[in-house]
């Protein structure tokens, strides 16, 4: 017992004299470290003989209490003091530089969409907005895709464990929503949005993407139309003598469908590497909207008709920016992201 009150004496004249912050690690090693005094003195009550096992016990732990208290007590002085003489000694230089503050930027995904938006918007369209999860009725059935339709091959869908609930593999179910909404009112909106598809993910090809779908309906809208417009946005966003020419295609959901290129914007035609030769730089697919749909969406196609179209704008952003490798957009690489 009496050893117990001699140590805690000498531990707290010790602490006394700390006058710093390593003298104060250094106590704390030689009182409280795995072989430290008190910590053996803890330990040693196996040792006392059982009548005095109890009192012994409980002094130590007092001994254990009163150090570690006192020992915060003088770290936090000691701390107070530092503080105090280094704002009195040390003076603040104001006039010395700032540290720059990293400055974020929009993705260049972002950044296309809003070029895209921005042109679209000076033509009359409005942004409309819908799901990323869709039931298969609204992305394939609605869109003149009934079950077993072998179109549907074309898109190799994410389907989620509710039966008939999936990740939309276009924005085109967009159109039925919109459709729906504003019927029988004209409506001219794109629809843009991230799009998702079962794919292996390599240099051309990723399971997420963007879309921009457009769609205008109403009294005599027009093949010319939509020519007009593709060729307006195609200049817009890629420079004033830009060429388009359409080739026939197929769509469920367009009749009749066409698929849109612009002239290389590298060789103007000519024919090099990022035409592959051609000439031709493949845009956007398009179409007049289908009987079927436009009745799916609550129109009457005897009255009324409408043109659609769809795109891809990290496709386009490859284009304008020459990136070679879709990967990067979602890859998270600094190096890329801080190069737009
Ligand atoms: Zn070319």
């Amino acid at each position: 017992m009496s050893e117990l009150t001699a140590l805690q004496d000498r531990a707290l004249a010790e602490l006394n004299a700390c006058s710093d912050e390593a003298a104060l690690r250094a106590w704390n090693t030689k009182y409280f470290g795995k072989q430290g005094e008190v910590v053996l003195a803890v330990k040693k009550v196996g040792s006392v003989p059982p009548a005095e096992r109890r009192a012994y016990g409980q002094h130590a732990n007092q001994v254990k209490e009163t150090l570690t208290k006192a020992h915060e007590e003088r770290d936090a002085l000691l701390k107070e003091q530092a503080l105090e003489r280094s704002l009195t000694t040390e003076g603040l230089d104001v006039t010395l530089p700032g540290r720059p503050v990293p400055r974020g930027r929009l993705h260049v995904a972002t950044k296309v969409l809003r070029e895209i938006y921005a042109i679209f918007s000076d033509l009359g369209f409005q942004i409309y907005r819908s799901r990323e999860v869709e039931d298969d009725l609204t992305n394939f059935e609605l869109l003149n895709m009934p079950p077993h339709h072998p179109a549907r091959d074309l898109w190799d869908t994410f389907h989620t464990t509710t039966p008939g609930v999936l990740l939309r593999t276009h924005t085109s179910p967009g159109q039925i929503h919109v459709m729906r909404e504003l019927a029988p009112r004209p409506i001219r909106v794109i629809l843009p949005g991230m799009c998702y598809r079962y794919e292996q993910i390599t240099v051309r090809s990723e399971i997420q993407f963007h879309q921009v779908e457009g769609l205008a309906i109403g009294d005599h809208v027009t093949m010319a139309d939509l020519k007009g417009t593709i060729i307006t946005f195609a200049r817009r966003l890629f420079g004033a003598e830009r060429q388009v020419r359409i080739r026939s295609s197929y769509f469920p959901f367009t009749e009749p469908s066409i698929e849109v290129d612009m002239d290389c914007i590298l060789c103007a035609g000519k024919g090099c590497a990022l035409c592959k030769g051609s000439g031709w730089l493949e845009i956007m697919g398009a179409g007049m909207v289908h009987p079927v749909v436009l009745r799916n969406g609550g129109y009457d196609p005897a009255k009324c008709s409408g043109f659609a179209f769809g795109m891809g704008p990290q496709r386009i952003a490859q284009l304008k920016y020459a990136i070679d490798d879709i990967r990067l957009y979602w890859g998270n690489d600094l190096r890329f992201l801080s190069q737009f």
